[in-house]
């Protein structure tokens, strides 16, 4: 049997320039790198699947934030699944597929102490980037540890049509909400989170002022939002929230690019109904991990929890992929195929 020739080089998107409002494709550049030998407890990976992501935005600044900026000029990572081309770790061979976070290039070299095993049998290797992944358990921990969700609630869902948004949506009703709304950026959308996800009520928020859309479909007012934008958003929902609601901010995708920054002007409503704002990094709470696996395998499983992927292909195309998730192109995760 011939021996496979492993790659010494991979191709990597490297960070040009910090963007100004809205990234360019020319803020980008993909290149090639050398491949590290093999170290003590290292992987040789070839990625399968890539992770394009709104926080990769955060990170082409240099402000203070929760995560390292890219470096100009230098590679950039995020969340992937590879192949395993050669092993120097216990328990991984090569085969096996791994979780790991050296994406945004095609081959890399691990530590395996930073890489996850995943089965494919189990389920699609894409969905641990999504509804199995990141931006699933984001979900699950957003309503269960944060909005300590409670039967009956009435729950308001921002972006609701997207990776995280999508899933918050149906966990929501799994958990006993009484009412779910959903916004997102287009009529198209707002039919799927009704008739696929099984939101109450969704509208489009480009469709008209979103406090006033909000009041429609939320006439009794709202116990929890989970807010993936912020913005007009946070805003509206502040405005809506009855006594000793929860609003979770995992996100504020409508500031990344720094366009328009729209603060809450009404914060003191949260006083007045003794509501709880309420944060956190997905990273710092993985000890849910099990639960949330547990849970979620079993609503797959049973057809209660629906997802849907919008997968591009190849490495090229990664940066136009990340610059549609940020004009609202994708439905459900984005992810890229190798
Ligand atoms: P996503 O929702 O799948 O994709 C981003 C979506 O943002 C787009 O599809 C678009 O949908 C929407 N969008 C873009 N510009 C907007 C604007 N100006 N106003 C309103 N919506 C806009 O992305 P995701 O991965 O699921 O992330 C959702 C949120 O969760 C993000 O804010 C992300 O940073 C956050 N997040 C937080 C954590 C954490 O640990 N706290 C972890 C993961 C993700 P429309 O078509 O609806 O506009």
């Amino acid at each position: 049997m011939s021996e496979q020739i492993l790659p010494t080089t991979a191709r990597a998107w490297h960070l040009e320039t910090r963007p100004e409002g809205r990234p360019v494709p020319s803020d980008f550049a993909l290149r090639e790198v050398d491949l590290p030998a093999l170290g003590p407890g290292q992987l040789l990976v070839t990625n399968e699947y890539l992770s394009v992501d709104p926080y990769m935005r955060g990170r082409m600044s240099d402000k203070k934030s929760y995560i390292e900026p890219f470096a100009v000029g230098a590679p950039m990572d995020g969340s992937a699944v590879g192949r395993v081309l050669a092993s120097n770790a216990d328990g991984f061979a090569p085969g096996d597929h791994v979780v790991h976070f050296l994406g945004m290039r095609d081959h890399a070299v691990i530590d395996a102490a930073t890489a996850q095993t995943v089965d494919p049998g189990l389920a699609p290797l894409s969905t641990y980037l999504g509804v199995l992944g990141v931006t699933g358990i984001t979900a699950y921990i957003g309503l269960t540890r944060f909005a300590k969700i409670k039967e009956g609630d009435t729950v308001f869902v921002s972006g609701a049509a997207g990776a995280v948004g999508s899933v918050a949506g149906q966990i929501a009703k799994l958990l006993g909400a009484g009412r779910v709304i959903g916004s997102a950026g287009s009529d198209d959308k707002v039919k799927l989170l009704i008739e696929e996800y099984g939101f109450d009520a969704a509208f489009n928020y480009k469709n008209g002022p979103v406090a006033e859309q909000l009041a429609q479909a939320a006439p009794d007012g709202i116990d929890v939002y989970f807010d993936n934008v912020g913005g007009e958003h946070l805003e509206a929902a502040i405005g809506a929230v009855n006594l000793h609601a929860r609003i979770v901010l995992c996100g504020m995708v409508s500031q990344y690019n720094g366009e328009e920054i729209v603060g809450p002007r009404n914060l003191w409503n949260l006083s007045v109904t003794r509501s709880d704002l309420l944060t956190f990094m997905v990273t710092e709470e993985l000890d849910l991990q099990p639960d949330f696996i547990r849970d979620a395998g079993t609503w797959l499983a049973t057809g209660k929890l629906r997802y849907q992927e919008t997968v591009r292909e190849g490495l090229d195309n990664t940066v136009d992929a990340f610059l549609a998730l940020m004009r609202g192109e994708n439905v459900g995760k984005m992810i890229i195929k190798l």
